[in-house]
């Protein structure tokens, strides 16, 4: 997928241009093709991005180390600040004072918008930080094993409860 010339965006319908997904993207590991859109509109010094798409990722469980698919889903619009790159950052800071909060990134105005290393920005955003195939997912049977350990005092052991009531048994 071809990148998007800023100065032509200018002259392009309504100043925007959309671009339709429908692949895998480079470095990230999806188990469908991401599907979706970005579409993109010159306002003058800054551009309008807005992308909506989704993906199913193969993840692995932090608790059970199981893998599991999982659908992740970004639906997001950004502005993207435009200027040249030799521009003093702090020059006319005051004017856009307002509007810079919105603006974290910028752009060449001479460059190029990168649609899909874009989306592949606010896709590895939405990977969860905590990974779980289930909220009750119960983890590995050897944290299981190992919590039953060190309560034992508390607990019988049920080979040792059967071989107690057997001698019982013959006790009696
Ligand atoms: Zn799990």
């Amino acid at each position: 997928m071809e990148a998007v010339y800023i100065p032509q965006l200018v002259r392009a319908p309504e100043q925007t241009e959309q671009i339709e997904v429908n692949s895998y993207l480079p470095d990230l590991d999806t188990l469908t093709p991401v599907q979706g859109q970005v579409r993109v509109t010159h306002r003058g010094n800054y551009l309008e991005v807005a992308g909506q798409a989704e993906a199913i990722v193969t993840l692995t469980c932090d608790r059970c180390l199981q893998q599991y698919n999982h659908r992740i889903k970004v639906n997001i619009s950004e502005l993207i600040w435009l200027q040249k790159q030799e521009d003093d950052p702090d020059a006319d800071l005051l004017e856009r004072e307002v509007a810079f909060e919105d603006l974290v990134e910028t752009l060449d105005p001479d460059g190029y918008f990168q649609p899909l290393i874009w989306l592949y920005e606010q896709l590895c955003l939405e990977m969860p930080p905590r990974q779980l195939c289930d909220v009750n997912c119960a983890g590995i049977q050897v944290n299981t094993a190992t919590e039953a350990e060190t309560e034992q005092p508390t607990r019988i052991d049920h080979r040792w409860a059967s071989l107690q009531s057997l001698r019982e048994h013959l006790q009696n």
